[in-house]
């Protein structure tokens, strides 16, 4: 990976805005409710090992991450508190992910029937397995209660080898005003609680929004992700409870400022022609920084004023139009404040046709995080 520390462009990561947005949500979940902070792909863009010390910081008990690769990098950075993968990990990586302490998703028999001589052969401490419910997802877990419970059975039946610690569903409208689809995943969530023969230590069943914006079926623990970095998951068409402070700023400086006369085109396919002579201003960022190439006509903020994306946006650079020269060591927010002016991570991903978890996860890794 190669970070750009020799260019000016800048992720900022407020980690007092990370510990205030965990602080507010906890403040508010039912006593005894505990937190996993979801620090996937690299803390959402925010930085997997900084933003899960933070959230740790803030009173998060646990982390939630993708795949096990990003757990073994919280363990090799010396992170003891419980990890789970929310994917489906190989089986073959069971003996590794005992070893580590590290809790693995499973949704279905096949999965532990496989994983278990393996555990046998490793000779590994007991792995811990939280059983994924699919109640409506349509993506990972157990699709009736009966698969449940015979899962549920063979866990018991093998002690040596598993440790039943969790069990837990994801909603796939939590975010959403229409709540019909989220009381039939409840529904059915209840459903598979009906066969459990006693509750693990972990029953989860909230990500953001859930936690949010829903008390049904709530458990013991939230899977809490967007929120910490100052994201509505609902991209802000339900309001929050309390204020979330978006955690992540983007800025840079001019590479280059140039005057363009009357009549001169901008950037690839010249679909930008300056109508009079007016001042250009280079940015080094593009679309593979994560800045998306749609974002021609959108802005960025100079000297507190918005000023237009000209021309198509590059893979590195991209240009404005400015109101008159500026040096080239002027600031130039793209996600952030500048005076009176806000642009959100929200703007940014609305502008370009998607959401800002989208926005914020592919971020590049070209792009420094400094954190503040
Ligand atoms: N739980 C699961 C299973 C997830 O896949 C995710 C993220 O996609 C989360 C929790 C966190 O979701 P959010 O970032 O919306 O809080």
């Amino acid at each position: 990976q190669i970070i750009g520390l020799h260019r000016p462009t800048v992720a900022h990561v407020n980690l007092a805005a990370i510990r205030h947005n965990v602080e507010a949500e906890l403040k508010r979940t039912k006593p005894g409710t505990e937190m996993f902070a979801v620090v996937k792909a690299n803390g959402y863009g925010h930085g997997l090992i900084e933003a899960g010390q933070a959230c740790l910081e803030a009173g998060a008990t646990g982390l939630c991450v993708a795949i096990l690769d990003e757990a073994l990098t919280l363990r090799a950075a010396g992170i003891t508190v419980p990890i789970l993968v929310l994917g489906i990990t190989q089986p073959q990586w069971a003996g590794l992910a005992a070893e580590q302490e590290i809790s693995l998703t499973v949704g279905d028999l096949d999965w532990l029937t496989t994983a278990l001589p393996l555990l046998e052969e490793a000779q590994a401490a007991p792995l811990k397995i939280h059983l994924g419910l699919d109640t409506g997802m349509g993506r990972i877990g157990f699709q009736e209660p009966a698969a449940l419970k015979t899962a549920v059975d063979f866990l018991k039946d093998h002690e040596d080898a598993f440790i039943f610690e969790g069990i837990f569903t994801h909603f796939a409208t939590a975010d959403e005003q229409d709540t019909t689809y989220f009381n039939t995943q409840c529904q059915r969530w209840q459903a598979f609680m009906a066969v459990l023969p006693e509750k693990p230590r972990y029953v989860h069943v909230s990500n953001t929004a859930t936690s949010l914006w829903h008390d049904a079926c709530n458990g013991n623990m939230i899977r809490f992700g967007v929120g910490i970095y100052g994201l509505n998951p609902s991209g802000g068409s339900i309001t929050a409870p309390y204020s979330l402070e978006p955690a992540l700023s983007l800025t840079t400086q001019f590479a280059f400022v140039k005057h363009l006369a009357a009549g001169k085109s901008v950037s690839y396919g010249a679909t930008y022609t300056a109508k009079e002579d007016e001042w250009v201003g280079t940015l080094p960022i593009g679309y593979a920084d994560g800045y998306p190439r749609r974002m021609q006509g959108f802005h960025v903020l100079v000297d507190g004023q918005t000023c237009e994306i000209i021309g198509r946006v590059c893979m590195d650079q991209l240009m404005v139009r400015l109101p008159h020269k500026y040096p080239v060591d002027t600031r130039v927010t793209l996600i952030g404040q500048d005076g009176e002016q806000t642009i959100t991570m929200q703007d940014v991903a609305d502008y370009a046709g998607t959401i800002h978890y989208e926005i914020a996860t592919t971020l590049g890794m070209r792009v420094p995080r400094v954190y503040e």
